[in-house]
């Protein structure tokens, strides 16, 4: 099946879509994005993540490039074009196209690409034995909670990430806090089962997994701790894990060189990632 692309209004053969070299988010990084789970040809959480976007819209001074029920059509056609039935669903806005200064253009129209990936599951062996982290410092800006394509400190800590042979890195602040993975949130479960992780603010991306994942552990009765722990208090933990739209909710087994727990995935982990599981069979839209 050949592949296609959504960009600035049309659908094009993927490997034929293309920007101006003057889009902005190409010269400046001048655009927001979201990454939508497709899950057994359901769109997850797709309300929040447009949420989301046109709330990094709003801190760019930007509107939505459509109206919503346009680009929930867009979405829709473009996966069932694609025959996508598990994967992901790519959106980016830019500033769109205007000769290059700093300053906003006062008549340059935002433009809109989305993207389809169908994913394979993820790896057995990566399940069974947890994602080893690293630790790296964050060096990013204080605006995290927006979902910007600006995304150079993240890329460098995730290629740190993969040349230790490591499946993500976990940022940590001037205190020695963590705030958060390259591109998933960071969580830990304490010795007395409290499951940890950093208070949304603009030091960290607001996930919708994470989101949702606070609201199935509430729901289920487990104790929740919105709080900043330290790289130090994560080491020594009963558990950790990390979570994001792609690998939903990941034990992780070991950080840096300290072994989390016992070295497996943990049990309060793996329950965790069941329920997320659930959610995701259950509770998707209809593509
Ligand atoms: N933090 C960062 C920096 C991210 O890039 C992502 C994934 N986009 C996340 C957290 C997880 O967010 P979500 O659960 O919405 O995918």
């Amino acid at each position: 099946m050949p592949r296609e692309a959504f960009v600035n209004g049309r659908y094009v053969p993927h490997n034929q879509g293309a920007v101006h070299i003057e889009d902005r988010g190409y010269q400046f990084a001048d655009g927001v994005y979201e990454v939508v789970t497709i899950f057994d040809g359901a769109l997850i959480d797709e309300g929040p993540h447009l949420d989301r976007l046109e709330r990094s819209l709003k801190a760019l001074c930007m509107d939505m490039p459509m109206s919503r029920p346009a680009i929930k059509l867009v979405a829709r056609e473009l996966i069932r074009r694609n025959g996508v039935t598990n994967g992901i669903i790519y959106m980016q806005v830019t500033r769109g196209v205007a000769p290059r200064d700093h300053k906003f253009p006062n008549d340059a129209r935002p433009a809109l690409v989305m993207t389809t990936r169908q994913t394979k599951p993820q790896s057995a062996k990566l399940l069974a034995e947890g994602a080893k982290v690293i630790s790296v410092p964050d060096i990013r800006w204080t605006r995290c909670d927006i979902k910007s394509i600006s995304l150079l400190p993240n890329i460098l800590a995730k290629q740190e990430a993969a040349e230790a042979g490591a499946y993500e890195a976990w940022q940590v602040d001037r205190e020695g806090m963590v705030t958060e993975g390259s591109s998933t949130n960071a969580w830990i479960v304490t010795g007395d089962g409290k499951v940890v992780t950093r208070a949304a603010s603009n030091a960290i991306l607001s996930g919708i997994t994470r989101r949702t994942l606070i609201k199935l552990i509430q729901a289920e009765g487990y104790e929740l701790e919105e709080r900043a722990f330290s790289l130090e208090e994560a080491k020594v933990a009963r558990e950790a894990f990390i979570t994001s739209s792609s690998s939903y909710v990941l034990p992780v087994t070991q950080i840096d060189d300290a072994t989390v727990g016992n070295g497996h995935p943990g049990l309060l982990s793996g329950k965790l990632r069941q329920h997320y599981s659930d959610y995701m069979a259950s509770a998707g839209d209809p593509i």
